[in-house]
């Protein structure tokens, strides 16, 4: 059943940029209801090549490194010039409290009542595939309803910055200034990821420790391999103050440029293809998931077997072919 309080014209609402449809439906493509998700995707399907490209900007940074208070300013920065931008945060770990800790908006205050933002909380939802998904039909609502600057925001907990980095264009890690042995603690795995390392609160008594700390980190991002779709100088490390505002317009530039010369490559689009692609090949892994655990049939089947191998009777591999063999069609 159609959800009847969703208007006929949605999906023009959303084009037009209004606000108030774009939160409509993502919460449409937050909800796990079947119903809801045959709207989902077809509202998906009749926005799909509308809307532009926005510039997709994935965040990450542990609690208390400054995420907050550095898209409250540099989203302002951005609005002043002229931009729309849209915030989605990601956060996999609100779950535990049952409710979404990056998802107050009276962080963000000032942004949060610009009529050219859209910020969004983060749902809290039980696995990663479904935060992943809702974040990715998010972006392309946002994308539908016309804002430049799509910030996806997330803390580095599990994979959360290797998901949000397959759906951003540009991916910037925020840091704290911190000691020489600190910078270990950074794992490899997200500085090879990360196209910008800012690092935060380089001010007042901090401010020497920060640029110290920037020094540190562009030396270690030298030491890594160059990547193919990078211009000379990237992945670059830059110190920034979110509360003085200082190094937002340098940090904004620099994605600027870094932007213009994958665009200018081939290297943005073919980021996205293979986005796409690989969002595509995940859709068809959750579903056939899906399908084993909600499919009574199948389940009463997995049970069975499963006694039958924990008993000796069957051996694995032979149960699980006969699970997979009635889930797909014979030939
Ligand atoms: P989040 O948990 O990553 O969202 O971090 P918040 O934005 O909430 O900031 C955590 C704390 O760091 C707050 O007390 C901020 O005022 C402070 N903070 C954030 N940015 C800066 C900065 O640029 N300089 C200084 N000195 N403090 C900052």
């Amino acid at each position: 059943m159609p959800d009847p309080r969703l208007p006929a014209d949605l999906p023009e609402r959303i084009l037009k940029g209004e606000r108030r449809a774009l939160a409509r439906a993502v919460t449409l493509v937050e909800s796990t209801r079947a119903d809801h998700r045959a709207q989902a995707t077809k509202l998906l399907e009749a926005l799909a090549g509308h809307g532009r490209q926005a510039l997709r900007l994935g965040l990450s940074g542990t609690p208390g490194v400054g995420k907050s208070t550095f898209i409250e300013a540099f989203g302002m920065m951005l609005i002043e010039a002229g931009l729309r931008v849209a915030v989605l945060a990601v956060d996999p770990s609100s779950t535990r409290s049952g409710g979404s800790i990056l998802g107050d908006k009276t962080r963000m205050e000032s942004l949060s009542r610009e009529k050219n933002a859209f910020i969004r909380p983060s749902p809290s939802l039980s696995h990663l595939g479904g935060v992943s998904r809702r974040t990715r039909e998010a972006v392309a609502l946002c994308e539908a309803a016309d804002f430049d600057v799509i910030l996806i925001e997330t803390v580095g907990v599990g994979q959360s910055e290797t998901m949000v980095a397959e759906m951003c264009d540009i991916f910037v890690l925020l840091l704290a200034p911190a000691g020489g042995d600190e910078l270990q603690g950074v794992k490899r795995g997200i500085m090879e990821i990360a196209d910008l390392i800012l690092v935060n609160k380089a001010d007042g008594d901090l401010k020497s420790t920060a640029t110290r700390t920037c020094a540190d980190y562009a030396g270690a991002l030298r030491l890594m391999r160059k990547r193919a779709n990078d211009p000379e100088g990237f992945p670059k490390a830059l110190a920034v103050s979110a509360v003085e505002g200082d190094g937002l317009a340098r940090a904004w530039d620099e994605m600027r440029a870094l932007a213009d010369w994958r665009k200018a490559n081939g290297h943005w689009d073919k980021r996205r293809a293979e986005q796409a692609r690989h969002w595509f090949e995940e859709e068809v892994q959750s579903g056939l998931l899906a399908r084993l655990t909600s499919d009574p049939d199948t389940r009463a089947r997995i049970r069975d077997l499963g006694a039958e191998v924990a008993a000796g009777t069957t051996s694995p591999d032979a149960a699980a072919a006969e699970v997979l063999a009635g889930l797909m069609p014979p030939d």
